[in-house]
């Protein structure tokens, strides 16, 4: 992560607001988080000892609804990353017109270093510290990296014995038998496959592509498994622990079903006409699209001048450094960005919100219809934004989203913009 990633973040707002006629005050609004809660959680170890882990709330801007964001289990988390985490959801949600502000947290751990009941006790503690600050019209954390279903149910739970009766609508990603919502497994690769066949033809892309996934963890798998299921050739996927290739295609099912039981996709290396390659390997790949799926940053100046891709399509946040994006832009490559490409997740999150608050449920063809009709809807308006401006699609979604935040802010009046 580099030093100051809300600083990089905000050359986006920048940008963006030189192609509309904003108020300076909209812009001095979005350029800081509303407020940033940090707490020290103290849980007791399974061998009797007491173990301290800072942690984040940010609730960056809530003038279009309740802050939403995910909740980040890392070691190298920090209050810079939450902010730009929680900065990015402000957009994101303004892309997809859900009434939310944007929000994140984060614990700085190693979940992969803590017993079930460590993490069961880290997360609920997690919920007493930040009760205060989260709530069903107020603040909806979800998971994210190294969080997951299980999780949100505990603090679900947490938040229950809190407030002293069922709030399923404090959290979303939760288990189903928690009030969790059909489709949110697969949410954030489904929105960018129904974006990617949305634009395929003005993309100029083909019938039959061949796609590269950087990252194979829920984004990663998912987005191989839909596109194979269309005829799409998988060339190339990676993991943390190495990459593999197949140029006539790789047995999407079987990685799955490696991971599944704990293996790295390097595994199938040598087998079936599958050869190992580097990381930068992966990205210099022949294929038509490529996917990142994996973490922040991944794309740099050393590596983006190698990719032969005509199009990217962001699962991750913020995969390309800012450079990267440059490098890309001026070869002609399509970048549908980030904010809009993986808002899939956050969509179904808001759609497990409603249901929630209905206590009705939907099925999951109504939830599958629901949300490619949103992302093919933005995901036009962005393109035509694009072409109209002539500007890329990176810098159109921001537009787009601001667009409509500005409208916002201006329509709740001056007095609400100093409210600390
Ligand atoms: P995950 O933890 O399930 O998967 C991450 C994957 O990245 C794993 O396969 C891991 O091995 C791989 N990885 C880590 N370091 C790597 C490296 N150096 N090279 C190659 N692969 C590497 O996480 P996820 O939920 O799939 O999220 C992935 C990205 O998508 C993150 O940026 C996340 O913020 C973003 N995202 C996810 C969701 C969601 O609903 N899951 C929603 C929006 C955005």
């Amino acid at each position: 992560m580099s030093d100051d990633l809300l600083g990089a973040a905000l050359v986006r707002l920048d940008e963006a607001a030189s192609h509309l006629n904003i108020d300076a005050d909209v812009i001095e609004k979005l350029k800081y988080a509303r407020e940033t809660t940090k707490a020290r959680l103290m849980i007791r170890m399974d061998d009797g000892s007491r173990k301290s882990f800072l942690a984040w709330r940010c609730r960056y801007d809530d003038t279009r609804g309740p802050t939403k964001g995910g909740i980040r289990y890392h070691p190298d988390a920090s209050v810079d990353e939450v902010e730009t985490l929680a900065f990015w959801m402000t957009f994101k949600c303004a892309v997809m017109n859900l009434p939310y502000g944007g929000g994140k947290g984060a614990v700085q751990v190693d979940a992969r270093k803590l017993s079930k009941a460590e993490l069961e006790r880290l997360s609920r503690a997690y919920m007493q510290a930040f009760a205060r600050i989260i709530g069903p019209d107020r603040d909806i954390p979800a998971p994210d990296v190294y969080t997951n279903s299980m999780i949100m149910g505990w603090m679900a739970d947490e938040y229950a014995q809190i407030v002293g009766h069922a709030v399923p609508a404090v959290i979303t990603g939760k288990p189903i038998a928690l009030g969790g919502s059909l489709g949110r497994g697969d949410a954030t690769a489904r929105g960018g496959y129904y974006l990617l066949r949305r634009l395929a033809g003005e993309l100029g892309l083909g019938e039959k592509l061949r796609i590269a996934v950087q990252g194979f963890g829920n984004a990663g798998q998912h987005i191989a498994r839909l596109l194979a299921d269309d005829g799409h050739r998988i060339v190339a996927v990676s993991d943390s622990s190495g990459a593999v290739h197949r140029a006539d295609g790789l047995d999407v099912a079987r990685i799955v079903s490696v991971k599944a039981e704990g293996g790295s996709v390097s595994t199938l290396a040598g087998q079936d006409g599958v050869e190992a390659i580097t990381a930068d390997e992966l990205v210099a790949i022949d294929c038509d699209v490529f996917v990142p799926a994996a973490l922040e940053n991944m794309i740099h100046a050393g590596n983006a001048g190698s990719m032969k891709a005509k199009v990217v399509l962001e699962l991750a946040n913020g995969p390309l450094t800012a450079e990267a994006d440059t490098i890309l832009n001026s070869r002609g490559a399509i970048v549908l960005p980030d904010i809009l490409a993986n808002a899939g997740g956050v969509t179904v999150s808001y759609f497990e919100w409603v249901q929630n608050r209905q206590g009705y449920y939907w099925t999951l063809p109504e939830i599958h219809d629901r949300l490619r009709a949103t992302m093919e809807a933005e995901g036009e308006a962005i393109w035509r934004l694009s072409r109209h401006k002539d500007i890329s699609m990176r810098t159109a979604a921001y537009v787009h989203a601001l667009a409509r935040l500005g409208e916002a802010i201006e329509a709740h009046g001056t007095q609400s913009f100093f409210v600390s």
